[in-house]
Order: C-alpha cells, then structure tokens, then sequence
C-alpha cells in the first residue's frame, strides 16, 4: 500500500479542454479566463470574479485594494497557512495573530476581543479544513470596529454557512486551485467580491499594471478596427505578474463540472472516518465535523501519541501530515508571536489523514484498521 495524502483527481475531461487551448494556440491569458471567470461568478454568485495564478496572490491583493496605511494591523488566525499571513507582510502591514477555537479551530471569537486595538484595519477569517468560521458573528463584530473582512476560502469551495456561499459574508473572498485543494488548476487562485467596484484595480494589479489584457488587444486587432490604437496602454498603477492562463483556465472548467461529485466523495470517506474511529481510544475528530452540511479539504484527528501513531502509519504505507505548525511560532512570524497559548501546544496532537476524491473505499478501511491497530 501507497496511500497519498493529497492527490488532484484529473483526467480526460482535462486534458480535451487543454488541446483546445493547444488547438486555438492561446495559452497564455486569454478567453478560458474569461470564461472561468463567469462560470465562478456563477457558481459561487458573486458580482465579480477575477483569477489569479494563486490564493496567495489573491490575499495580496486583497488587502491591496484597501491601500491601508503602512503598519496599520490585522487580525489573522495563527493555525492557518504561511500565505494568510506573509500576504499582511507584502502589504508592509502587520500581522496580529488570534488563537484558536477549541473545539472548531477557526478564530477564537474571545482572543479576537482580547487582541483587538485601534491600529487594527482588517481580519482574514480562515474557514480551517472548510469548517466554516461563524461568519454570521464575525461580520458585525468587525463592522462595528470598521474592518475589512477577507475571507481565505482556500479549504472550502461551494461551502453554505446559515444559506449564504462561503466567500460572500465579507468584503472580498480569496480561493485556491493549488494541486492539494478541493478543486485544482495545478496553480491558480480567485478574487472575489459583491462590490465590483472594489476590484476595479485587479484586473490591471494581476497584469503588470496594463487594464487590457492581450487577448482584447488581439480581437480588436483582428476584427474590430484595424485603425485602432490597439497596441496603447496607459500605466497607473502598480501591478504585478498574477494572471491566471488559459491553460490553468481550461483545467479549471472541467474541474468545475466535476466538483459536486468531487465534493459528494470527500463527504462519504470523511463519514467513513468518523464511523470507523468513533469507539478508538485516545483519538478523536479533529473537529466537529459535519460532511452533510459542509465541504472539507482537509481531515484530521487529535491523537495522544501523535509523534509514534504518524510513524507506525508511514511503516504501513499511509502518508500523513500536520497542518499546521502555527504561525505564531514560526521563526518568520514569531516577533509578532508566542502569544496563541491553545494552539501553540495543542497542534502537537493533530494528524492529517489522506483525503482525496479518488481515494477508495478500500483504502480507507486499511487506514481505519491500521489506526485501530495501533496500541
Ligand atoms: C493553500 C492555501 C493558501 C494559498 O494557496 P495558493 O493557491 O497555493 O497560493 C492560502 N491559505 C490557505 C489557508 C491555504 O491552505
């Protein structure tokens, strides 16, 4: 046995959207964009999606937008991934980080109150495994102290949380289509607002500073007016190598029609799991998860042992992990750290099971068996 933690589930569906790409000679960006762009808007309804070439570029330019005040603070959770944070670092903000929930492991709504001041401009809420953050208290909580909200939507993707898409509490939502999440483009990531006018930047942010990308330029060229100043463009603001292309694109949208069924899968191994760890001793659900109502990315346990139960795993083939080692203490972030005493301990007992949709049935009971086996 060889079991993945992680694995993108691509196939032929895939690959015939590419050769068209191939087939039209436009790689680059271009119409697929475009294309995947409406199809999120879409699926998640929003007014305006834009696609990047990571999360990580979408939580830069999040923040971005603002055009905050340099040092000004944000409130970001300190079990999440590097990008949540070193995005406030590109922006020359600083990060405040916020400990975690007990139980659910999104933000503590008591250490928010507790690290809250006045420099404080925005919260990043992390959906942490796609278990939604209470967004429905979150929301008024920050807009009574005027901060912005941006949500890291990369563990969830078509997530509802009280009948509202994950993504669409705040005032923007950030994605990821990195290789390991719910949906892939092998790199890529979406922006996305209800306030078109917030992003009204982005397009020309994500593409050096030009509000025009290639592909009008080329149209126009061709088709429209020959007279044209097809090959102007003006230079306003600062931008930055982040499109998405239509190769990544053209992944995406066969990814997209595959994704309920995706999800539908990642919902049945994680009943799975629940069942079969439900009487083990010494080991428990990472959090209260809930795969009938929500979508996750991740699953996980909390084990005693933690350190000998991931090697006896590996002896047995089964890949594992942590996510994660909590920023606060990470050496990059630890001057603005130390101070998320739950987690900062706590993570020592957290494994990271494979889940992916193409893991089988079979495979998930020699990964039960094997944790049962384990004394
Ligand atoms: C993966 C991830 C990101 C970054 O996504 P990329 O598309 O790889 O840049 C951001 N936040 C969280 C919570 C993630 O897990």
């Amino acid at each position: 046995m060889n079991i993945r933690l992680f694995k993108p589930s691509v196939g032929k569906e895939e690959l015939e959207n590419i050769k068209d790409a191939f087939d039209r000679s436009w790689i680059g960006l271009g119409p697929k964009v475009n294309e995947f762009e409406e199809a999120w808007e879409h699926f998640i309804g929003c007014e305006e999606a834009i696609a990047l070439n990571s999360a990580t570029a979408a939580l830069h330019l999040a923040l971005a937008v603002f055009g905050f005040q340099k040092s000004k603070k944000v409130l970001v959770p300190s079990l999440t991934f590097s990008s949540t944070a070193s995005a406030v670092l590109y922006n020359g903000l600083i990060p405040v980080f916020v400990d975690s929930d007990p139980l659910t492991l999104g933000m503590s709504l008591d250490d928010l109150d507790e690290k809250y001041n006045r420099d404080c401009v925005a919260i990043i809420p992390v959906h942490y495994c796609g278990h939604p953050v209470p967004m429905d208290k979150i929301v008024p909580w920050a807009r009574e102290r005027d901060l912005k909200i941006i949500e890291d939507c990369a563990h969830t993707t078509g997530s509802e949380y009280m009948g509202k898409k994950l993504g669409t509490w705040g005032d923007i939502g950030c994605f990821s289509f990195e290789e390991k999440k719910l949906m892939t483009t092998g790199d890529g990531g979406m922006i996305i607002s209800n306030d078109s006018d917030l992003l009204k930047n982005v397009r020309a942010m994500r593409w050096v500073g030009i509000d025009k990308d290639n592909w009008k330029t080329a149209v126009e060229y061709t088709s429209v007016n020959k007279d044209a100043l097809h090959w102007f463009y003006e230079l306003s603001i600062l931008g930055y190598k982040y499109n998405m292309n239509d190769l990544a694109a053209s992944i995406g949208l066969a990814q997209l029609i595959k994704l309920p069924e995706m999800n539908r899968r990642r919902s049945e191994i994680i009943k799975m799991y629940l069942d079969g760890i439900r009487n083990t001793e010494l080991i428990s659900p990472l959090l209260p998860f809930d795969p009938d109502k929500y979508i996750y990315q991740m699953f996980g346990i909390r084990a005693e042992k933690r350190d000998d139960l991931m090697i006896f795993l590996k002896s047995k083939g089964i890949a594992t992990g942590c996510h994660y080692t909590p920023l606060s203490i990470q050496p990059l972030f630890i001057k603005w750290g130390n101070n998320c005493p739950f987690i900062e301990k706590e993570h020592n007992h957290f494994i990271t099971l494979p889940l992916h949709a193409d893991l089988e049935n079979g495979e998930v009971d020699y990964i039960i068996e094997n944790i049962e086996a384990y004394k």
